[in-house]
């Protein structure tokens, strides 16, 4: 019998009313677990009224106690860690530990948050004129919104909500409609953290309950995670209508090697990198540039029997290095493409259409194998598009600039990394590759909580990278307070512009 989920919406789970649903499938059966109700323009229109009737007290309340509230969270948090796992690996497919992984780093964004009476000092001068001092302070936007992919239930939203909660907003989350169940127990553990209610929203929905966001005057803010057409939409659309938006899209993220790095921990590097979360990450290395046709050569080599030789099964399953893709339709799109990778002329090394699976894979379920190609070429459309699947791309270069002008000229600008012993080629890497995360050494460089998380070019668009100070930027608006104490003598009216005379 699958579940029919609910909103969660001032402090309470509340049935859809629209009649429209979604099914939520367990990707590794390939059966429908679930069905999600997608909220309609009136439905938004109620959260929003009661997360704006809960801003007021919420913003009020001192940045320590709003502290508190999040150190509780967290501690409950860590107490659920499994359970949420648990329901992200049922949901998304990806298997346990990295489905643990998300959740500690989106816990390490609570933890940022929980700093908030320091982040929100202000600054202050003393006698910007003769007694009279300046201050700037941070406050709150209103009602913000939070519109997230299926690929990080957990962590994406957490990228979001615990900073805008701290800077004193009231926050709606429209998870992925995909696998909406975690977010939901994230409601509750808030609730039992101590937020009051209506201060934490969750709105499933499509579409239309995005345009009702989009569209809605009570909404100051939306941040946006999700592929690239949807983001420029979004922000597009949520500009035109006044409102403060960060919108992160989608990556085609490549990894230099050059001679001199050591193949091995490259070769490992790839592996993780490229076929974990069976590659529906946005930091995932699609493409291995190796420098030099040597190099290429000893990586696919080495690469070849690790790919071939998988462990894909369920989530569940703790033996399982790779799970299944989120959704039937999702596993066509990319099997699509390496049909399309050979119709191009790449080099098939390793096929993943036909793989084979562990025992705890359902046969219904939605796997693909790891798939790697070779002599992949920049005009080819596997390798100028976001496949979001476990397919590894190697693309044969000659130089070190060979290397950087291919990342530069790419659409995509989210992550990227060099593998080299050589300091001077990985500097010159950071400084001149046009991309907003970068790795040296390091294949996924996805920033700490207190760092900010952001892509360049069509990865963002907006101003702001999300969580770190950035967050807190985006989550407040700053004021600037002139006062003169005491009044001071008094010196008639004076109509020419105020300066230091
Ligand atoms: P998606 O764009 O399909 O969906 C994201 C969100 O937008 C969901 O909540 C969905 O309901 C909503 N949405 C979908 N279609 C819409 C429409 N027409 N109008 C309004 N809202 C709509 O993305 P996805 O498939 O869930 O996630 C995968 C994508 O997210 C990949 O492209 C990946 O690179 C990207 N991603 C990017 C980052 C990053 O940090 N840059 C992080 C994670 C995922």
């Amino acid at each position: 019998m699958s579940q029919l989920l609910r909103h969660f919406v001032g402090g309470c789970l509340v049935d859809g009313a629209s009649g429209r649903q979604s099914n939520v499938y367990n990707p590794a059966l390939g059966e429908v677990v679930a069905h999600v109700p997608l909220a309609s323009t009136e439905e938004v229109s109620s959260a929003v009224a009661v997360a704006k009737a809960a801003f007021p007290a919420w913003a009020a309340t001192t940045p320590l106690r709003r502290a508190r509230v999040l150190y509780k969270f967290k501690e409950l948090l860590e107490a659920n860690a499994d359970r949420l796992a648990e329901i992200i690996a049922a949901e998304h497919g990806k298997v346990h530990d990295d489905a643990l992984g998300e959740v500690t780093r989106g816990l390490e964004v609570v933890e940022f948050a929980c700093g908030i009476p320091h982040l929100l000092k202000g600054e202050v001068t003393e006698n910007v004129g003769s007694s009279v001092d300046s201050h700037s302070l941070r406050q709150p936007l209103g009602v913000v919104a939070g519109i997230t992919p299926f690929n990080f239930p957990v962590m994406v939203p957490m990228w979001m909500f615990p900073v805008a909660l701290a800077c004193g907003n009231a926050f709606i989350l429209k998870p992925s409609e995909r696998d909406p169940s975690a977010p939901l127990l994230i409601a509750e553990l808030l609730k039992q953290a101590g937020l009051p209610d209506g201060v934490f929203n969750v709105v499933h929905g499509d579409k239309e309950a995005v345009d009702a966001l989009i569209a809605h005057p009570d909404i100051q803010a939306l941040s946006f995670v999700g592929s690239t057409p949807i983001a420029e939409y979004i922000y597009s659309e949520g500009c035109r209508h006044g409102k403060r938006v960060q919108a992160l899209g989608g990556a085609k993220n490549h990894m230099v090697v050059m001679p001199d790095a050591d193949i091995d921990k490259a070769v490992d590097a790839l592996m993780g990198a490229a076929y974990g979360s069976a590659g529906e990450r946005c930091m995932a290395i699609s493409v291995a540039v190796a420098v030099t046709d040597e190099v290429a050569d000893a990586l696919v080599a080495r690469l070849t029997p690790l790919v071939r030789d998988l462990k894909i099964g369920a989530g569940s399953d703790r033996r399982a290095e790779m799970g299944a893709l989120v959704t039937g339709q999702h596993r066509d799109k990319v099997k699509g493409y390496i049909d399309l990778g050979v119709a191009e002329g790449a080099e098939l090394v390793v096929d993943g259409r036909e793989p084979k699976l562990l025992d705890s894979a359902g046969s219904n379920g939605f796997f693909l194998g790891g798939t790697l190609f070779d002599r992949v070429t920049p005009d080819m459309r596997i390798y100028k598009e976001e496949i979001f699947g476990p397919v590894l791309a190697v693309l044969r270069v000659q130089s070190y600039s060979e290397a950087v002008d291919l990342i530069n000229a790419h659409e995509y600008g989210n992550g990227t990394a060099i593998f080299t012993r050589d300091g001077d080629s990985a500097r010159a890497f950071a400084h001149q590759i046009q991309v907003g995360m970068v790795g040296i050494n390091v294949p996924i460089p996805v920033p700490m909580a207190f760092h900010s998380f952001g892509g360049w070019k069509r990865s963002l668009f907006g101003d702001h990278h999300m969580h770190g100070p950035e967050g807190v930027r985006f989550y407040t608006r700053l004021k600037t307070i002139t006062s003169r104490w005491p009044t001071g003598i008094r010196s008639g009216a004076d109509f020419v512009m105020p300066t230091m005379k």
